[in-house]
């Protein structure tokens, strides 16, 4: 029987539709919508594209939200100097720096600068160190929303072997220890991971967030997985595809997510849901003093 297919798209749109009647409640209630600055640096074109869809997706869901652009030589000392004052601004519930920065400006630097509580991107050490510990905190959107789409297919995590191929800060580890602590035996795979194969076979679970198109093929997936692609690769085609073989892998998982309509989606309806739980959750403890 062929895989399910798991539509992020259309779980993204009710997620955003559910965030807007939340972020018109927030207007209501505190009178003020809440508040999303993103800072590009430069015009990779890449990140204008995400840009514009993150902005205009704040827009249809009752965020108010702001777009810095600095110019590509602009220095930390100024880069700084900006995240500082929105650090400081009341109307504004969340900072995203577009990544990648321009070269000489060290990335570590630009994300301990952003207050934990605004942070909702999630990458602050402390949301890391509070993801690694388990407690509340700003968690990445693309991980997140992996979860999301899990708990809406009634994926069984409790003693689920999950294997997670990439290891990287922003995906593939705080995605790990979201399935750890939803009861899953993870396996996280890198590049230096020997005989990658034996251990997607072993996947109830299998994620792919690596950037390799073609990597995750049908032979290294156990039949009756669910299969989670995270991976964007553009083909000298211009064809968006992500890190599995989707046709082949189709005809052995049991469920398995498009690319492009699958993990994307999530990823900017969990940037919206982060904003607005950093602007109740500001709001909740000014509530308290
Ligand atoms: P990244 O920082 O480049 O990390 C890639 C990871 O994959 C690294 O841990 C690397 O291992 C591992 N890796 C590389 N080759 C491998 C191989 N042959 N076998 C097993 N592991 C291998 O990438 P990222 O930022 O996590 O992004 C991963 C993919 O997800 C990209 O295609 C990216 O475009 C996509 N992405 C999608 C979304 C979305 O919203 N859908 C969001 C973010 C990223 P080492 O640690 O050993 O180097």
């Amino acid at each position: 029987m062929p895989a399910q297919f798991i539509d992020g798209k259309s779980l993204a749109e009710t997620l955003r539709q559910q965030v807007g009647d939340r972020a018109k409640r927030f207007l209501s209630q505190h009178g003020r919508a809440p508040g999303l600055t993103v800072i590009l640096v430069g015009n990779n074109p890449a990140s204008e594209v995400y840009v514009r869809h993150k902005v205009a997706a704040c827009e249809k869901a009752s965020i108010v939200s702001e777009l810095i652009r600095l110019d590509a030589s602009c220095s930390t000392e100024a880069l700084l100097q900006t995240i500082q004052s929105l650090n400081t601004n009341p109307n504004v519930d969340g900072i995203l720096v577009q990544l990648p920065l321009p070269g000489h400006i060290p990335e570590k630097t630009i994300i301990e600068a952003i207050s934990p509580n605004k942070d909702v991107d999630g990458f602050h050490p402390v949301n890391a160190g509070a993801l690694f510990t388990g407690q509340p905190c700003l968690k990445p959107c693309t991980p997140l929303g992996v979860m999301v789409m899990l708990d809406h297919q009634k994926t069984p995590l409790r003693a689920a072997e999950a294997v997670v191929v990439g290891a990287s800060n922003i995906v593939g580890k705080p995605l790990a220890m979201m399935l750890l602590q939803a009861g899953a035996t993870v396996t996280i795979c890198n590049s230096k991971t020997q005989n990658l194969e034996e251990k997607t076979r072993r996947a109830d679970i299998l994620i792919a967030a690596v950037g390799r198109p073609g990597l995750i093929t049908a032979e290294m997936v156990k039949p009756g997985a669910v299969v989670i692609d995270v991976g964007i690769n553009r083909l000298a085609s211009g064809k968006l595809v992500g890190d599995v073989d989707f046709e082949n892998v189709a005809r052995v998982a049991k469920a398995i997510t498009p690319v492009p309509g699958g993990v994307g989606p999530m990823t900017i309806a969990m940037l919206l849901q982060n904003t607005l739980d950093a602007a109740e959750s500001v709001a909740h403890a000014q509530s308290l003093t």
